[in-house]
């Protein structure tokens, strides 16, 4: 294989440029061209391509974002869409590609594969909502930032005596919150996988304050329901004085933390050597600590489960 595409699909997610940087070095060092695609399947269908080199990828490992910019591409899930993007990549030459994104850019990269050109699928997205890797790019970032917020809240939370609701990411999944939960502290940790107790968490918190505590944080992931609802429900049941806050994007920026980037790098790299031996149609994850590859379908169909242990481990340290 002698030309290797990449591109950034779907939400961004810090790290996203450590793995474009780990593709495109490790693709020329072992003889490839590399050619990046900017705005994800749509800058494939309308010809938006440049040559990389060694040093377009300086200076990017620190940063958030993506510097080959991301997209949805509506015109990407039709035949018609996918069609053009085939003839821009043999315009190009490009023999195989790789794929950064969530797991709809992945479905896409499978849909690559299926048209003759063995793609490779990187998991980047901070929702940490694909079940074959423990892992996905950008996760430990947005969690990092939210335990930042957490502490923020915190502060003036207790010289308030309030309880603060803050709503993080995940519409599907509540990774950010439970594993944001547990690091900050929180009292109690709503997420879709097991839904809201109200009467659950407005008891707790009498119980807290009952028992002298000085302030409460609830985290809730934006798939059960919004902060300023929920806050206001409790405000009303409790008589506690509560306050909203919603992190929104800047869950999705920042410069990726050493975990993200190591990551990133490990799972980049490894997406060329698995061109460069042949293969295609493949997701790149990681399980314990070993980087390892599964096929894409496979990968897409295995559901998303509940880590229980951590979510029971959270609630315990929470009393
Ligand atoms: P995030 O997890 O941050 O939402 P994502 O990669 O899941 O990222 P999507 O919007 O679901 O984001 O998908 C990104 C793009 O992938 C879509 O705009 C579309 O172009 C392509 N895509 C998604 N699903 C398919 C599919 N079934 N077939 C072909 N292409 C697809």
């Amino acid at each position: 294989m002698k030309t290797i595409g990449v591109l950034t699909s779907g939400g961004d997610s810090p790290g996203m440029n450590a793995a474009i940087r780990a593709v495109v070095r490790n693709a020329i060092s072992k003889g490839c061209k590399v050619i990046g695609v900017k705005r994800g399947y749509d800058g494939l269908i309308h010809g938006q391509l440049e040559e990389m080199n060694l040093s377009s990828v300086a200076d990017i490992i620190h940063r958030g974002g993506t510097m080959l910019r991301t997209a949805r591409s509506d015109e990407f899930r039709t035949e018609e869409g996918r069609k053009k993007a085939l003839n821009v990549m043999r315009i190009f030459g490009i023999e195989g590609m790789v794929v950064i994104g969530g797991d709809g850019s992945l479905k896409g990269a499978e849909a690559l594969s299926k048209l003759g050109i063995p793609t490779i699928g990187v998991p980047g997205t901070i929702d940490n909502d694909l079940e074959y890797t423990d892992y996905t790019i950008g996760f430990d970032t947005a969690v990092n930032t939210v335990v930042d917020a957490i502490s923020k809240i915190r502060d003036t939370s207790t010289s308030h005596g309030r309880a603060n609701i803050i709503e993080v990411m995940g519409r599907h999944c509540g990774d950010i919150a439970l594993h944001a939960g547990l690091a900050g502290g929180a009292e109690s940790i709503i997420i879709p996988e097991v839904g809201l107790n109200i009467d659950q968490v407005c008891r707790k918190l009498i119980k807290g304050k009952n028992r002298g505590k000085l302030h409460s944080i609830i985290l809730l992931a934006e798939g059960v329901g919004g902060a300023i609802e929920l806050g206001a429900t409790i405000e009303e049941k409790t008589g506690i004085e509560t306050r909203a806050t919603i992190l929104g994007h800047i869950q999705r920026g920042g410069s990726p933390t050493a975990f993200d980037r190591v990551l990133a790098s490990k799972m980049g790299a490894k997406a060329v050597d698995l061109l460069l031996e042949g293969k295609g149609s493949l997701a790149i994850g990681i399980k314990g600590s070993d980087i390892i590859s599964i096929d894409i379908q496979e990968a897409l169909e295995i559901k998303k489960q509940l880590d229980k242990g951590t979510y029971e481990l959270a609630d315990i340290l929470s009393i």
